[in-house]
């Protein structure tokens, strides 16, 4: 049986980078560049005033002086002519610097009467101007490969006229619920029955990770149904199972699977909760059969799928950063394997950050993943644990970088 961190790397090491697609800038937020994006034209395209104020020759500008303005020009306008000896020409942010000139007097520090202006300040070459090709050159990377798009890289794509990007494709991702107590939400509840919260679940989570969820509904616990929806399963880029890989003797997915020609590469690795996970893959397909407990499937899909997917299309940071925090409780733990423990994140008195136990860790309690912030990662080299201990924690609630206000 793999340990965590080899079960993990066992499935990174089989993750294809997905095929490229050209798409709209807007459509590729959030998704990673394919290919280096270029600049076409030096950034910025000419020398231009970084300010609004008078275009002048440095030369000629020993405090006091009074130059003669001899023309006025805005951002979009063209230099007329050149600046010359004791002239100025009043120059707005974002207008080309005019021939002649060389750096630029801000209005605040001049004194502007009759068709003269008065400066107040020493001035050296090059203030206040900002330099053709100063925050790129012409042919220079604006966007390199592996970066992910969002506002900044869209705001310097569209200063290069840049209107569609090669992005790696979205997974596609089929889900698929095993379980003949399941019945779909909404559907009425017979003796029995329970709502089938996963394919939700999953899906929500496949979404979460940039994916795109391919919803394949419920399979019964018997052969022909499993063999149908997997095989339908299997034309997608991943596809995750809940439940059913047990050792229960209605857990059929992993024989059916077989039987498809899926090639199991473990099954069950040494972790609390969520030990019976098992990984398979059929060509670039990969295959996750996740335990069907509500509160492992989700913890199974967050340490093992959600990196994979991540992976596949092109990101280079796939797992969460830990942060290291101080336990408000003690632990109890068995060592021999690592342990997730679903805890809240606070702030103690010097600002450190303190984990707290969410509540019952039992698997059957999802209030307690509901108060979760994070899941800590307890070694498998330590038993219990005592209140103070630090303790290294993954942050998974989305939005815990904010504060309210
Ligand atoms: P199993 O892995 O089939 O032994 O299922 C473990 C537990 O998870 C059982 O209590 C199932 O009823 C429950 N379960 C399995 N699949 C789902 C599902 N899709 N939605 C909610 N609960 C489920
Ligand atoms: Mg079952």
């Amino acid at each position: 049986m793999p340990t965590f961190e080899a079960a993990r790397k066992t499935i990174l090491d089989q993750c294809r980078r997905l095929p490229e697609e050209r798409v709209p800038v807007l459509a590729a937020v959030g998704r990673v560049l394919a290919a280096d994006v270029p600049v076409p034209w030096s950034m910025p395209r000419w020398d231009n005033s970084a300010m609004d104020g008078f275009a002048v020759r440095s030369a000629d500008c020993a405090a006091p002086t009074r130059l003669r303005v001899t023309g006025y020009l805005a951002a979009g306008g063209r230099p007329g002519g050149a600046v010359g000896p004791g002239e100025a020409v009043k120059i707005m942010t974002g207008a080309p610097l005019p021939p002649g000139a060389d750096a630029v007097v801000r209005l605040e520090d001049c004194d502007e009467e009759g068709g003269a202006v008065a400066l107040r300040v020493a001035v050296r070459a090059g203030s206040h101007v900002r330099r053709e090709g100063e925050d790129l050159r012409a042919g220079e990377v604006a966007v390199p490969a592996g970066a992910v798009l969002g506002a900044s890289e869209a705001s310097l794509l569209a200063s290069a006229g840049c209107l569609a990007v090669p992005v790696v494709r979205r997974a596609r991702v089929a889900v698929l619920s095993t379980g003949d107590e399941l019945v779909p939400p909404g559907a009425p509840l017979e003796p029995g029955q329970i709502h089938d919260s996963n394919s939700l679940a999953v899906a929500a989570a496949v979404l979460q990770a940039g994916g795109e969820p391919v919803p394949l509904g419920i399979a019964r616990d018997d052969r022909a149904s499993l063999r149908e929806k997997l095989e339908r399963g299997l034309q997608a880029d991943a596809l995750v199972t809940t439940a059913g890989v047990s050792m229960g003797d209605r857990d059929l997915v992993r024989a059916i699977l077989d039987e498809l020609g899926v090639r199991q590469v473990f099954w069950k690795v040494d972790i609390k909760p969520g030990r019976p996970v098992a990984f398979a893959t059929r060509g670039g397909t990969l295959v996750f059969s996740l335990p069907g407990n509500p509160v492992s499937t989700l913890l199974t899909f967050e340490e093992f799928v959600r990196p994979a997917l991540l992976r596949m299309m092109g990101h280079g940071r796939v797992v969460r950063s830990l942060r290291r925090a101080r336990l408000a409780d003690p632990i109890r733990n068995k060592p021999g394997r690592v342990t997730f423990v679903r805890v809240r994140l606070s702030r103690g008195p010097d600002g450190e950050l303190v984990a707290s136990s969410a509540g019952d860790q039992d698997t059957g309690i999802l209030r307690t993943q509901l108060r979760a912030d994070g899941i800590a990662v307890i070694p498998a080299d330590r038993g219990d644990l005592a209140a103070g201990e630090a303790v290294d924690v993954q942050v998974t609630r989305p939005g815990l970088e904010l504060e309210e206000a």
